[in-house]
């Protein structure tokens, strides 16, 4: 290969200048090269270990490296929460592999063993590539997931001193079957929990209650393994992983990997010529807008991976790319997708290391399953949703020498809007927290039957699974699922296995089946909280690329039957949903204002479906949808304003449905700004007078049973989350609402009744009693200008009488998206 002159100023300039686009690089950052800094190999860590790491171009590990080594050594739990390509993996790797050659030399071979755990099964197979790097023979690995053939899971069993295996397969495989495990875990020195920032939300609460049961179990056998965690950087890795496992942690944080001079350029597409709904300008959609850049840099010679939310966003980049291009470079454009097989994705990643392939567009599978690094340059359509992910997808790009160039390119949505005219929010801030919510009884409930099943739980194993447990217990004996004996201990009582009865990823109720009609072919799964909305009958379904016609669906048997079709529309469902306090926590006043957080109940019935143009968003027509409606308890933040405020506002009382549905998307929109969440976990509900409060109220809650922290966030974070929500509507440039600020693609309302104007007034009012300085516990801090929000008051005017609550509260539907990635298990 030619040496490659890729100045990443110049690209970004070559770029950006061309064909009048200078109004779209809304920011450019220069991101300075760092150092690398060495220390020696820590005590203990095997001869052999380090001469296969020098056969690898390792002499010394990085000071990161050995810090945590000498942590492990010593037993403590560690964090390891540094950037992509700094060597976590080595530093995990060394103590661990060095401990499982210590205990070749016990009698039986095994005098030691360790478990790793990653969220997929591409990353677990990664893993084991590594250790055969740097192991000789003698370190037994294996693989255990649901692909391992029967014959060798006993092999792996009875033999194996490291093994490579995911949460469901520990859940539902490994500990219900703990007996036959027995020799295995009585030596286990250590758990390696690779990926750990992925544990987050419902998902990352159960694995938590997974890796309680995990450690009981050990006790009992008699060991107490050391727990390595390795995290993308996030703000309070300790914490994150003490919630994880239960157990005090170090977080090692200080990076000492060298990385290139990196140019980071924010982009917003342009506005259309089209109209949206309620006739809203539409700008150009960030896949299109990365449809062009690529073409462009692949024509420069330039080795890019687009990062894709979708696969077939992924997909529809690659082939525009590839139309652009034309042959031959066309060919040397592919898209990526998970499911790939080990050697498909090999391939890919080699061919994109000698540069056969310049241009890759991906879904984040990438981020997780295949080893690139040092590409000239990373697009990102869409902000990835946390800042740890889009840190880890922009250190994708650089080599030492040369610097990269990273883009992010806006969706047309609040919050990507807010970002691209709000650097500091990403440069100038730490990376968010990871949230999870282990002690959610909905959450506990299973893993207590499961825990009870794999050995009867007795009084002091309370204390392992958190101040939930104790209460539960009484309330599960009633359920029939527990009984407790004269000895005190709790047993299970059923024939079925307790774990099944919980799917770590799902959350609650039967998934439904996606079915093809005419072949009986299964496409796949959706939650079934999600069902009503996505797959009801009629709805258009889009899998890979395709799109099918719901013909029926059959909530009996969670059968979804599916043909077929390229209408030209798409579906939206229309819902309504109310909401009632359960409890309340904690209150806060703000001046006249309040903000709460505690239970609530979510009732939601899907009741129609709007037909959309596909083109233009045009509406085609509405039909009427029979299904029961749905209850969710959850937890919530809220907020009230007062008559006073409304009036102080200049919010009339015809206004205030819009206003307060308006700050209701756009708050949700901002939310994954200060917890780890996307749009799609979290729903809310406005309405003008809530019997409950007395009081125009606005609530935003936790889509899952029980909660996941995220409200739990809003309402730690609710000063500067609603500043930047009032400044992300304020800002935009459109005169009545679009989807960059109020308007929302899930709104169960049509997106009506949105007045963007008194939604600003509505959130200044709300603020201006807000406390001037809250404590940061980590996170962003995007904006300062709290102080600066009560400039908005006019002449008042009377807010007229009592107002019955809305026919129909503003609604946001919340519908669990499937991830993207395939599952584990
Ligand atoms: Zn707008
Ligand atoms: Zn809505």
């Amino acid at each position: 290969m030619p040496p490659r002159h890729h100045q990443p100023e110049a690209l970004l300039e070559t770029l950006s200048t061309d064909r009048g686009r200078a109004d779209r690089l809304t920011h450019t950052e220069h991101l300075p090269a760092r150092a690398a800094r060495y220390a020696p190999w820590p005590q203990g860590i095997r001869a052999e270990v380090v001469e296969a790491a020098a056969a690898l171009g390792v002499s010394q590990p990085w000071t990161h490296q050995a810090e945590a080594m000498d942590l492990a050594r010593s037993g403590r739990s560690v964090v390891i929460a540094t950037g992509t390509a700094s060597g976590k993996s080595l530093g995990y790797l060394a103590p661990v592999l060095s401990a499982l050659l210590d205990g070749t030399e016990a009698r039986n071979g095994r005098g030691a063993t360790a478990l790793y755990l990653a969220p997929t099964k591409a990353l677990a197979a990664d893993q084991r590539r590594r250790a055969a790097e740097l192991v000789p023979g003698r370190v037994r690995v294996a693989l255990y997931d649901g692909d391992t053939p029967g014959e060798e899971r006993e092999w792996v069993r009875q033999y194996a001193s490291y093994v490579l295996t995911n949460p469901d397969m520990l859940h539902r495989g490994i500990l219900p079957a703990h007996p036959r495990w027995s020799s295995f875990l009585k030596a286990l020195e250590y758990v390696v929990i690779d990926e750990c920032h992925s544990y987050r939300g419902v998902f990352g609460s159960h694995v938590a209650q997974v890796l309680r049961r995990l450690r009981r179990l050990c006790a009992r056998y008699g060991s107490n393994p050391t727990f390595l965690l390795a995290s993308a950087t996030t703000a309070e890795p300790a914490a994150t992983a003490e919630r994880l496992t239960g157990l005090p942690a170090v977080a090692v944080t200080d990076d000492a990997s060298p990385r290139g001079p990196l140019v980071f350029g924010l982009w917003e597409p342009p506005l259309t010529e089209n109209v949206g709904e309620h006739g809203a300008p539409v700008r150009r959609t960030a896949t299109a807008e990365a449809g062009h850049l690529l073409t462009e840099l692949v024509q420069a010679g330039t080795r890019t991976v687009v990062f894709v939310r979708s696969r077939r966003g992924a997909e529809l980049v690659a082939l525009q790319a590839q139309d652009q291009l034309g042959s031959p470079l066309a060919g040397r454009v592919a898209a990526y997708r998970g499911g790939y097989l080990a050697e498909e994705r090999r391939a890919l990643e080699s061919d994109l290391q000698s540069g056969r392939l310049l241009g890759v567009a991906s879904t984040s599978a990438l981020e997780l399953g295949v080893d690139v690094s040092g590409l000239d340059a990373v697009l990102m359509a869409g902000y990835p949703g946390t800042r740890a992910s889009l840190w880890q997808q922009a250190g994708r790009a650089g080599r030492e020498a040369q610097g990269a160039l990273a883009v992010l390119i806006a969706r047309d949505d609040p919050l990507d809007t807010y970002l691209v005219h709000h650097p500091e929010a990403l440069f100038a801030t730490p990376v968010e927290a990871t949230v999870l919510d282990p002690d959610n009884p909905h959450v506990l409930a299973p893993h207590l039957c499961a825990a009870a099943a794999e050995l009867p739980l007795s009084e002091p194993d309370l204390a392992l699974f958190g101040p939930s447990a104790a209460p539960l217990l009484p309330v599960l004996e009633r359920r029939g699922l527990l009984r407790r004996r004269t000895d005190g201990s709790w047993y299970w009582t059923r024939r079925e296995r307790a774990a099944d009865r919980v799917d770590l990823r799902g959350s609650g109720g039967n998934p439904v089946q996606i079915v093809e009609a005419p072949t009986g072919r299964l496409l796949g799964t959706v939650d079934a909280a999600a069902a009503h909305t996505t797959v009801h009958t009629g709805a258009v379904h889009l899998h890979q690329g395709r799109s099918y016609l719901v013909q029926d669906l059959d909530l009996e048997t969670s059968v979804a039957l599916v043909e077929r079709a390229d209408p030209p529309y798409t579906t939206a469902a229309r819902d309504i949903t109310s909401i009632s306090i359960l409890s309340t926590d904690t209150t806060e006043e703000w001046g006249e204002a309040r903000l709460s957080f505690g239970s609530v109940e979510v009732v939601n019935q899907v009741v129609g479906y709007l037909r959309k143009r596909i083109s233009t968003g045009e509406i085609l027509g509405e039909s009427k949808l029979n299904l029961p409606p749905r209850t969710l308890r959850t937890r919530a933040v809220w907020w009230s304003v007062t008559e006073d405020q409304l009036l102080d506002a200049d919010i009339p009382v015809d206004q205030l449905p819009g206003a307060a549905h308006a700050a209701e998307h756009a708050s949700i929109g901002l939310l994954p700004l200060f917890a780890t969440c996307d749009r799609w976990d979290i729903g809310g509900v406005s309405v003008p007078l809530h019997p409950d409060t007395g009081l125009p109220t606005v609530f935003v809650y936790d889509g899952h049973s029980g909660g996941a922290g995220f409200s739990e966030r809003g309402f730690r974070r609710a000063v500067e989350w609603l500043t930047a929500t009032r400044h992300a509507i304020a800002a935009c440039e459109c005169e009545r609402g679009c989807p960059s600020c109020v308007q929302s693609p899930k709104c169960g309302n049509g997106n009506d009744p949105l007045d963007k104007a008194a939604a600003v007034r509505l959130l200044g009012i709300l603020l201006a009693g807000a406390p001037n300085h809250r404590e940061a516990s980590g996170g962003a801090r995007p904006n300062d200008d709290a102080r600066a929000t009560t400039t908005d008051q006019a002449t008042a005017v009377r807010a007229g009488e009592e107002q019955p609550p809305a026919e129909r509260p503003a609604v946001e539907q919340s519908a669990a998206e499937q991830p993207v990635d395939g599952s584990a298990g």
